[in-house]
């Protein structure tokens, strides 16, 4: 079948919005938006349509009416009424694949820009989920028809979001590397930022013997965060891991930590903590050290700090 063969079986059977049906063809010729696609597609169609309305060719005038109906092109409506026929109701039914979502894209987007305000990051990649019926009725349609050349409406949504960002937040690009990784849920509005962790290790002496240096899990919630420990899933207290712990997470945001040590003899440990979904990378560590070593005083002394991610 040609191009406007598949194009035009889909549409009698299918409503969807330009951007869907662009989509469906969406591996055939790049440097262009599937919304593009879907335009071009159905500017052409419609010429091929009317053609054969003229030349009298079988079906063609119910094809014409569903077009007509559903994107309201108007030379169609002129040609059918012109040749006898009942007058088009334009039918506002939304797109039955993306059910309108697609429409909001730059609204979704203009939010995420605002929510990553927060992050320190270059580099960014772009996941989407979708609910699995709206998947399903991509793929009931494509493989209906046969159409080998489509693009998923998972990638169209994250490719579209990316792009967005890159022209309204200048010096950000993506990666398949990204310092962050945005999941977004376009139809729940969920949005979730990965960024990559921040590693603090070093070395501190030990000045009381008496002196923990590992947080208990709280108590409330089990290690899971909550509003009593701050989030932490540790419970509050003077030890070396949560004053460690407490104050690179004020300086850095995050969601958690990770916390391990090694004894290097009677008076010193070697640490490593690794800070999880962080907001910023790059950190005065010498106000984290001076800050820390305040707290700990007279019980740890902090030295040779590093910080990676
Ligand atoms: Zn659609
Ligand atoms: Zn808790």
């Amino acid at each position: 079948m040609s191009l406007l063969e598949e194009a035009g079986a889909v549409l009698s059977e299918h409503a969807l919005c330009k951007r869907c049906l662009g989509r469906l063809f969406g591996g055939l010729s790049g440097g262009m938006s599937n919304l593009e696609r879907g335009e071009a597609i159905l500017t052409t169609l419609t010429l091929s349509v009317c053609k054969d309305v003229l030349d009298g060719k079988e079906g063609s005038t119910k094809l014409a009416r569903k077009l007509a109906a559903q994107f309201g092109v108007a030379p169609l409506e002129d040609l059918l009424v012109g040749r006898g026929q009942r007058p088009v109701r334009r039918i506002r039914r939304s797109c039955e694949i993306c059910k309108g979502g697609l429409e909001d894209i730059e609204a979704l987007a203009q939010r995420i820009v605002e929510d990553l305000s927060g992050y320190e990051f270059r580099t960014f990649q772009v996941g989407t989920i979708v609910p699995a019926e709206i998947e399903r009725k991509e793929d009931k349609i494509r493989s209906r028809f046969g159409l080998r050349y489509s693009e998923s409406i998972r990638s169209e949504f994250s490719r579209e979001v990316g792009k967005i960002l890159e022209r309204t937040v200048p010096g950000k690009r993506y990666s398949p590397r990204p310092d962050i990784r945005i999941e977004l849920n376009p139809y729940s509005g969920d949005v979730r930022f990965f960024s990559k962790k921040l590693l603090v290790e070093g070395e501190a002496k030990i000045l009381d013997d008496g002196a923990a240096v590992f947080a208990k899990v709280c108590p409330v919630c089990r290690g899971k965060g909550c509003e009593e420990c701050g989030h932490t899933g540790k419970e509050k207290g003077d030890s070396f891991e949560f004053v460690l712990g407490s104050k690179l997470m004020s300086l850095a945001g995050g969601k958690r930590w990770r916390f391990g040590m090694k004894r290097l003899g009677e008076d010193r440990i070697r640490f490593r903590m690794s800070l999880i979904r962080p907001e910023k990378k790059s950190l005065p560590i010498e106000d984290l050290l001076k800050d820390a070593n305040s707290v700990l005083e007279k019980r740890f002394v902090l030295a040779d700090v590093k910080l990676s991610h």
